[in-house]
């Protein structure tokens, strides 16, 4: 990963660059941005950076063809170490062998194919959907082990810890000590979604990174650049999304299965109730991946957020493009007190059930049916 593979963030970029040149390099770093936003996707650019062969005072970005990048290209550099939060597997299938080095093989496919992705994006990868991902008691011990060998080629040895907030207290207690004095040269990065759960003893040790979340104008222009999406359809997403890439490629994908149009042909069948043509519908839901389901439900959760809207804001008030506008602006004329906070409620359910692995063709069906009932209440 390179800064230039980064859209946005000028400010940010620059400062981190400068401050490696001139060689403020803290030893413990928290990389705060929360879902969607590029804090880990930074940090490994920094950390791709921050070893390069080729860095001299001019360079603005690591040199991409040198060994180094090469290896951390592939994250599989010898001196990059990660930590991340970990399950029992069908093929791992006692706690204390899954571990991080236990699952490289899926990490590195996870930063290559979604490095936005979130907690239950990686549990998918790691073939361990249903289970709490967690960093173990063990993870303490492998981090002093791997920190206290000798660097293999690196300028500097870096350890990436995603998600410390999932780390177990008494691992994070075997690595404080580390944590505040680290041997020459060791890098600690952690990559954080939200503070308040962090424990405040690895907090008070690290130096603070704040990664905001993307902004509409620099989605639109990931969507459009690294995504191939046509102009419109780039910023209609971009506008639900609220700043959170992971979001945004989930309701892309799922608006390429379903389309608007398809969206609302599903809300009327419900109203109506056509019973023959909803069971089709819950036929043709199932039959797509289960991240393209979830995000069918985050566009009806996204739906119902802008009705509200529309509703004591007009049209000012809402996020939308023509198109999608005409729909909420009927849409709203159902929605009202009572039924709102009731419709969230089946959507966001029926959500957690799709991740939970439920029969999504009976989740649908039983979903299109609450919503019917709902959308006629008064
Ligand atoms: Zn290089």
């Amino acid at each position: 990963m390179r800064f230039n593979d980064i859209t946005g963030f000028d400010q940010l970029k620059q400062s981190l660059i400068a401050a490696v040149k001139v060689g403020q390099i803290p030893h413990a770093q928290l990389w705060l941005g929360r879902e969607g936003s590029p804090n880990l996707t930074l940090a490994l650019a920094y950390a791709t950076f921050l070893n390069c062969e080729n860095r001299n005072e001019n360079s603005a970005d690591s040199c991409g063809i040198c060994a180094s990048c090469y290896k951390y290209d592939r994250y599989i550099h010898p001196d990059l170490h990660f930590v991340f939060p970990t399950a029992t597997t069908k093929q791992i299938t006692k706690r204390e062998e899954a571990v991080s080095s236990a699952f490289l093989k899926e990490w590195r496919e996870f930063l290559k194919h979604k490095p936005y992705g979130n907690l239950a994006d990686w549990a998918g990868e790691l073939g361990a959907e249903n289970k709490q991902c967690i960093i173990p008691v063990q993870e303490g011990r492998n981090i002093i082990k791997n920190l206290s060998l000798k660097s293999f080629e690196a300028t500097y040895k870096v350890m990436l810890i995603w998600l410390p907030e999932l780390m177990n207290v008494s691992a994070a207690n075997a690595i404080l000590k580390i944590l505040e004095e680290p041997p020459e040269k060791t890098v600690f990065l952690l990559v954080a979604q939200q503070i308040e759960q962090v424990l405040p003893t690895i907090l008070s040790r690290t130096q603070l990174v704040s990664v905001r979340p993307y902004t509409d104008a620099e989605l639109i222009a990931v969507l459009e650049r690294k995504y191939g999406m046509p102009t419109e359809k780039a910023r209609q997403t971009a506008l639900l999304a609220n700043g959170n890439l992971n979001q945004a490629l989930r309701m892309a994908e799922a608006a390429d299965q379903t389309g608007q149009n398809a969206f609302r042909n599903w809300m009327r069948l419900c109203f109506k109730p056509d019973v023959a043509a909803l069971i089709k519908e819950a036929d043709r839901f199932a039959g797509l991946d289960k991240e393209t389901q979830k995000g069918i439900l985050q566009y009806g959760l996204t739906i119902l957020r802008e009705s509200l809207a529309f509703q004591h804001l007009g049209e000012a008030g809402t996020r939308l493009t023509a198109d999608a506008l005409e729909f909420v602006r009927n849409f709203s004329k159902v929605i009202n007190e009572r039924n709102l906070a009731l419709l969230s409620d089946v959507f966001n359910r029926t959500y957690y059930e799709i991740e939970r692995n439920a029969n999504p063709r009976m989740a649908f069906l039983s979903l299109s049916f609450r919503i019917g009932n709902l959308l006629k209440l008064k």
